[in-house]
């Protein structure tokens, strides 16, 4: 039972967690301290060893059903059927019920032997089926499947919140029927219900009132990591471990406390499920994904044929004990009955899970197994982006350094953060008592509000009527592009929050400052909340005469506006006005906000911009070297014949292409990287994948080795900037087109 996400990660912690977690579950089937004390067996296996079954549904959870509440297209769940098995969840069910399937035949011959299928009718052989097991350890297979179902069915009509309320609501009726019955018992109505329930099941801890809150709460922690996929920034890393263990200590003493009251009073029908039991495995689970270790498959498997064997297990070990007449020592001594039966599973456990291995292994030929772990970092196999964060905190420090006093950085994050990836970047700048954010759309907001994101996300661009209910749902502020737009915005009904752009000039975005009647109305419209008022300057970036007059009428066009709003009392708050190149070339223009974008990722958007001295490159752009290879005279490489050696060349092939966001136009057109600290020429089309580069001057260039397209080596650098005049573009553009394919890496 394991998935690719798990593998790849180092869930150590989780994975042998499991192989307890199995162990606790035979403890409650043989009882170990049941010949020496009384209460603390019932705090062994009816306190403590209830935590076992709940964290197996977590896992699941996580792994398998946290992504049905993590759609890459916001409105996509709503859409479509309600199940496939061709999703991740939809395989695992599959899997499930062969293992089940199996499971029950593995258990006839006991099963007759202990006589559970006399009198079987269908009604019974189906409420075994689907409820109890077949035998008593099996429950935990349908309740795992109609768990897995329900919370599938609930998640194509709600959020996971509320699914997480359904859930809570199905285990409360749970508690109810299970080690709170006393109560329910003592109040008619309920007694019957619960009572005619009994009919079709004989325990509520089942696929309806138990399963689905672990699977959902075991899918919160899925879904954040979700969106720390593909980058090396561990969400787990802001778990903090001394706060969870010191709560799961503490929620574990209220748990013990419940359970022992209960039993005082006498209210238990059965004991798996406590109130407290909840937050018990929300601060466990949280502690064991604080754990770094790697992922051991092996631990996954044997704890499954360890739950699974167990009880076939403790019947020999009986058989055995009788036969040799060491039942005395084997049997009657509960705390050694305990130990054989553990030890034996184990070994039965890890042997199954070999020869499991083996034969999956000898399946698969074709897919060969990965090799182990190179000791490369995890991320730079093939083509990758480096952030380096201590930059963009300097980058941060040095442009709030350069703004006067009350005036706060909105960073535009938008595209990725410039490719830089929106989710770290972000976080980063939060870490940094940073709160507000510039987007292009909604998408984008909503992508770093699911990755936590604290503050004012504005949105710069235009928001599709359809979406506006997204923008209350995600608190992301709208900018009114137009004034029809307000109307639109206003008329939905929903209470939103706005920035009102005004259009001083670019005939972009925003209401004309010609009109600021209208823009005044704006204030006016109850449903909306005017958080902020700006404008673009299109030409700051440029210094000549003509662009810094037009600037300075931009300039007084909008403090026109704001004038007009300020003398008919309208509250004008929130403006900004500069970019980049604004904070550059107009500093006094600063006002509550500003909102920068290239300049925080430490590059300027051409060569040669004074700025550029102090700010510091976030970003490096690397690959691996692929292939070696030696061209004689007159052979050429690449396609088109675009290169001919004149004389012996040797070549080397990287690992990234256009398709990654390298221009093609830097073919054959001056373009270099960087290979053991040497600038090396570019060779030949640059092919979708692949580049070719020209490596003869360099000594020892091997498979594997780094070429820097962006960043340092040695003691050279290429910048973002330099790659620009090969392409006549901006950085901009270079940076935010870098692809999807690119992994991204934090160095440390
Ligand atoms: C993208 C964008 C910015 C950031 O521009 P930079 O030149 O990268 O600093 C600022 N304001 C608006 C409206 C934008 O669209």
């Amino acid at each position: 039972m394991n998935t690719k996400a798990q593998s790849q990660h180092n869930y150590g912690g989780l994975d042998l967690f499991r192989i307890f977690a199995a162990l606790m579950v035979i403890a409650i089937h043989t009882s170990p301290l049941a010949s020496f004390h009384d209460s603390a067996d019932f705090f062994l296996t009816r306190i403590l060893a209830r935590i076992a079954v709940p964290f197996f549904f977590m896992v699941t959870g996580h792994f398998i059903l946290s992504d049905l509440f993590f759609p890459k297209n916001p409105s996509a769940s709503q859409s479509g059927r309600i199940f496939s098995l061709k999703t991740r969840a939809g395989k695992y069910l599959c899997r499930l019920c062969l293992l089940y399937g199996f499971s029950v035949l593995l258990y006839v011959p006991l099963g007759l032997y202990a006589g559970h299928y006399n009198n079987l009718t269908f009604s019974s052989l189906l409420r075994m089926l689907l409820f109890d097991g077949t035998f008593y350890h099996l429950w935990y297979f349908p309740a795992c499947i109609l768990g897995i179902l329900l919370v599938i069915l609930f998640s194509r009509f709600l959020s996971l919140k509320g699914v997480t309320v359904v859930s809570a609501l199905l285990y409360l009726i749970g508690l109810l029927g299970d080690s709170y019955y006393g109560i329910a018992a003592k109040i008619p109505v309920l007694k019957t219900c619960y009572d005619a329930m009994f009919h079709i099941f004989s325990y509520t801890r089942n696929g309806l009132f138990f399963a689905p809150l672990f699977l959902v709460l075991g899918a919160w922690a899925g879904n954040t990591a979700i969106s720390s996929v593909n980058t090396n920034l561990d969400y787990r890393l802001s778990i903090r471990r001394l706060p969870s263990a010191l709560c799961l200590v503490l929620s574990f003493c209220i748990m013990t406390t419940e359970a022992f009251t209960l039993r005082h009073f006498g209210l238990q029908r059965h004991d798996s499920m406590y109130l407290s039991l909840v937050p018990v495995m929300f601060f466990l689970y949280r502690c064991l994904l604080s754990v770094h270790a790697a992922s051991k498959k092996v631990l996954r498997t044997t704890a499954a044929w360890i739950y699974i064997l167990h009880p076939a297990v403790i019947v020999v070990i009986r058989g055995v004990a009788k036969l040799l007449h060491l039942s005395a020592l084997l049997i009657n001594n509960s705390l050694i009955h305990y130990f054989t039966v553990s030890l034996l599973s184990t070994i039965v456990g890890l042997v199954t899970a070999y020869f499991i291995s083996r034969f999956s292994n000898n399946y698969s030929k074709g897919k060969k197994l990965l090799p182990k772990a190179t000791g490369i970092f995890p991320g730079t196999e093939r083509a990758w982006i480096e952030l380096n964060l201590n930059a963009l905190e300097h980058n941060v420090r040095f442009l709030q350094s350069r703004l006067p006093n009350g005036c706060r950085l909105m960073p535009a994050v938008k595209a990725n953060a410039y490719g830089h990836d929106a989710v770290i970047i972000s976080k980063t700048l939060n870490r940094l008592g940073i709160r507000d954010f510039c987007v292009a759309c909604v998408s984008e907001g909503i992508q770093l509000r699911k990755a936590g994101i604290k503050g004012q996300i504005l949105i710069l661009g235009y928001t599709h009527p359809s979406q506006f209910f997204l923008l209350q749902r995600y608190r992301l502020t709208q900018t009114v592009v137009d004034y029809e737009y307000a109307e639109k915005l206003h008329r939905s009904g929903l209470k939103l929050h706005v920035h009102i752009a005004v259009d001083t000039g670019m005939h972009r975005l925003g209401i004309c400052f010609r009109s600021p009647d209208l823009i005044a109305s704006v204030y006016q419209m109850n449903h909306l909340s005017v958080d902020g008022i700006f404008t673009h300057l299109s030409a700051c970036d440029c210094s000549n005469p003509e662009c810094k007059s037009f600037t300075e009428s931009q300039l007084s066009a909008f403090y026109r506006v704001t004038d007009y709003l300020k003398q008919n009392g309208y509250p004008c708050r929130g403006l900004h006005l500069l970019s980049s190149y604004g904070i550059l070339n107009y500093p006094e223009a600063a006002e509550d906000f500003v909102r920068p974008g290239i300049a925080l990722y430490g590059v300027l958007s051409s060569k040669g911009d004074p700025m550029a001295a102090s700010l510091q490159p976030v970003l490096s752009l690397k690959a691996r070297i692929a292939s070696v290879r030696t061209l004689q005279p007159g052979e050429n490489a690449g396609y088109s014949m675009g290169y001919t050696a004149e004389s012996e060349t040797r070549i080397a092939v990287i690992t990234i292409g256009y398709a990654d966001g390298i221009p093609r136009e830097l073919s054959s057109g001056g373009g270099n990287v960087l290979i053991h600290g040497m600038s090396v020429p570019i060779i030949g089309r640059i092919c979708m994948d692949q580049m070719l580069v020209n490596v003869s001057a360099v000594p020892d260039v091997k498979q594997n080795d780094i070429a820097v397209i962006i960043g340092t080596s040695g003691s050279r650098e290429i910048k973002a900037e330099d790659i620009t005049m090969q392409c006549n573009t901006i950085t901009n553009e270079i940076l935010s087109r870098l692809g999807a394919r690119l992994t991204t890496v934090v160095k440390k």
